[in-house]
């Protein structure tokens, strides 16, 4: 057999994206799989956008994430989006599909199946989103298509809070609502509170909501990664909530895009592991 040097790439285009640690999650899978895969974090500036899809597509990549400020405006680039990117209006991850390259948003999705991981299922739950950015759009929105009955956004900003809550009635079959965010906000009636918010990213601050609202049997969700454990994690598990970490979500997003990539099945206790040494003390 002829050896065979060529690599199949895929990436990430951002900026800035130096802190990005997906690469080291999707390489850590590549070679679990023993498949010649590459994964390039490039910083890729505003205008460039275009011209690096256009590389991409040159270089025949097998596909690709997009962080900020891209997930948005790729969208012109690309020759089709999903039903769930389209309804959240961004896309994180592309893949190549005959020849097209087509925007999925992985974002909700893998916090879906990271509430699946320590067995909470959303069906018929309702569900407090703190937050309406776009990883908020992406719990929103999946959420609501896994089964949610409803979503509640509680957002400082009423435009976007609105926005979200509208998109949610408008694409699903769920019931949603706006509440705007006051200081020491009460937490709405709910089963799943999530913050979507990046508060408490590197730092000890949590979200300024009334913890009291917290009770035994509920699930508190961090889209944080850095620390895994956050104060607001910590806070909600010492009310009896189960906690389910931004880590778990990340690494499940990541394990999506790995198998529409590869076609093949993620090594997933690899990729979380790879993902958790990036942050170890
Ligand atoms: P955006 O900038 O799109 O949205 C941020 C949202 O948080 C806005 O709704 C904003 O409110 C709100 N917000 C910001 N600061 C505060 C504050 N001090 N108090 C109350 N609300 C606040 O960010 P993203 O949604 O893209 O990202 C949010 C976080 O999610 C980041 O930390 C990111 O790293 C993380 N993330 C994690 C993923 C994972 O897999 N774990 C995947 C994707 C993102 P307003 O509208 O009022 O300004």
């Amino acid at each position: 057999m002829p050896k065979n040097y060529r690599a199949e790439l895929t990436g990430v285009f951002g900026d800035p994206v130096d802190g990005n640690p997906t690469g080291a999650m999707e390489e850590a899978g590549f070679r679990a799989r023993n498949l010649n895969y590459r994964y390039i974090t490039a910083r890729v500036l505003p205008e460039a956008l275009g011209a690096a899809i256009a590389g991409a597509r040159a270089m025949q990549m097998k596909g690709f994430n997009l962080t900020m400020p891209h997930k948005v405006r790729v969208i012109p680039f690309l020759d089709g989006i999903s039903e769930a990117a389209r309804a959240i209006g961004a896309v994180n991850t592309v893949y190549r599909e005959n020849g097209r390259l087509i925007g999925e948003n992985t974002d909700g999705k893998g916090f879906v199946e990271a509430l699946g991981m320590v067995g909470v299922s959303l069906d018929g739950k309702r569900v407090a989103l703190l937050g309406a950015g776009g990883a908020a759009k992406a719990i929103g929105v999946e959420c609501a298509l896994a089964g949610a009955a409803k979503i509640t956004v509680v957002n400082r900003n009423r435009a976007r809070g609105e926005e979200l809550a509208g998109a949610i009635l408008k694409n699903t079959v769920a019931d949603a609502e706006y509440l705007p965010w006051e200081g020491a906000s009460s937490i709405p009636a709910c089963d799943i509170l999530v913050n979507a918010t990046p508060v408490g990213l590197g730092s000890g601050e949590k979200p300024d909501i009334d913890y009291t609202g917290i009770a035994p049997g509920m699930v508190a969700a961090d889209v944080v990664f850095n620390p895994e454990w956050t104060a607001f994690l910590n806070e909600a598990k010492s009310r009896g909530a189960t906690a389910v970490t931004g880590l778990g979500m990340l690494a499940c997003q990541g394990a999506r895009n790995f198998e529409l990539w590869t076609g093949e099945r993620a090594p997933f206790d690899a990729m979380y592991e790879a993902l958790k040494a990036e942050f170890a003390e």
